[in-house]
């Protein structure tokens, strides 16, 4: 009888794992279709930095978005996920640079110049063809590397380090910046960073969220700023929501922030708008 339960159970779980399978490889194929299809259903959302320093925001993250035939939108975690674990990936973001060079054609047509960063994945910067995909992008539009700053996770950056390391020191003597996205959940050491060809440090924003909350938050964030300096590394904090905590950053010497207290992320006309309008005094610094 006892068996008989457990028997049930067992199938019960089997079951929902098929259907969450199916599920998945239903995304994946809508996801492919509005990959193809290039219909507006997949588009960006800029979310802008603000140079703390310079006092002026002249940087962006484009931050995909996806709304799918039945109008639901789809969060980019779970899409992108899949796209990773299905090799989507390396099509998706082949279209996601393109799409962004657009934009930042676009820009510079209306008059602005703005250094954008893009999302990669591991098996982007992995895969034989992105450096050329990239490259020829750039130099077949009126763009330059300098404005594009490649995000990766730690993770991402000491998988097949060796080659990694290679391309991005290659992509970094042309021009382009690197960025550690999502630092500090990942396993690195700062000193493991020091190895690395990058520019610059994104602190993950579970540390930043509360810190005006969060003494040991405010011990972390702090000393990783410190650090990153030591090493020559630019300091950005993502997540900041709060004048509290945005006072607390300024205070650490931390260069730039990104968080919903300057702005959630826009649609490219709702960014332009929001820059235009934007009073750098309006930001309480001193
Ligand atoms: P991420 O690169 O770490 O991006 C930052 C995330 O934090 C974004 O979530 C952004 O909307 C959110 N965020 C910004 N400020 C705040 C804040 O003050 N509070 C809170 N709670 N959240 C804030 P989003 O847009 O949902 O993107 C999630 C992740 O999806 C990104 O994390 C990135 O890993 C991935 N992603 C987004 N766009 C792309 C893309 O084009 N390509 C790839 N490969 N990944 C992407
Ligand atoms: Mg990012
Ligand atoms: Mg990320
Ligand atoms: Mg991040």
């Amino acid at each position: 009888n006892s068996a008989k339960t457990e028997q049930s159970r067992i199938r019960y779980y089997v079951d929902g794992e098929d259907e969450e399978y199916l599920a998945r490889l239903q995304l994946l194929d809508e996801l492919k279709d509005a990959i193809n299809e290039d219909n507006g259903d997949l588009f960006f959302n800029y979310q802008p930095k603000l140079d703390l320093k310079g006092r002026k925001v002249n940087k962006a993250e484009a931050l995909i978005r996806w709304i799918n035939k039945n109008g639901d939108f789809v969060n980019p975690e779970v899409f992108i996920g899949l796209a990773e674990q299905s090799g989507l990936i390396v099509t998706l973001t082949r279209w996601v640079i393109a799409k962004i060079i657009e934009q930042l054609v676009e820009w510079h047509k209306q008059g602005y110049s703005f250094k954008v960063s893009i999302n990669l994945s591991a098996q982007d910067i992995q895969h034989p063809d992105f450096v050329d995909f990239l490259l020829q992008k750039v130099a077949t539009n009126d763009v330059s590397a300098a404005q594009i700053t490649l995000e990766l996770t730690e993770r991402d950056l000491v998988e097949n380090e060796e080659l990694v390391v290679e391309r991005l020191t290659y992509l970094k003597s042309l021009g382009f910046e690197v960025s550690v996205d999502d630092y500090g959940i990942g396993q690195s050491s700062l000193s493991k960073l020091k190895q690395l060809p990058i520019d610059e440090l994104k602190i993950d924003k579970s540390f930043i969220m509360k810190l005006d909350q969060c003494e040991a938050d405010q011990d972390i964030v702090s000393s990783t700023i410190a650090l990153g300096h030591k090493l020559g590394l630019s300091v950005v904090a993502e997540g900041v929501e709060n004048k509290e905590s945005l006072m607390l950053l300024n205070d650490f010497d931390c260069d730039l922030i990104q968080g919903y207290f300057l702005s959630r992320p826009m649609k490219p006309e709702d960014f332009l708008e929001w820059y235009d309008n934007y009073e750098i005094t309006a930001v309480p610094l001193d």
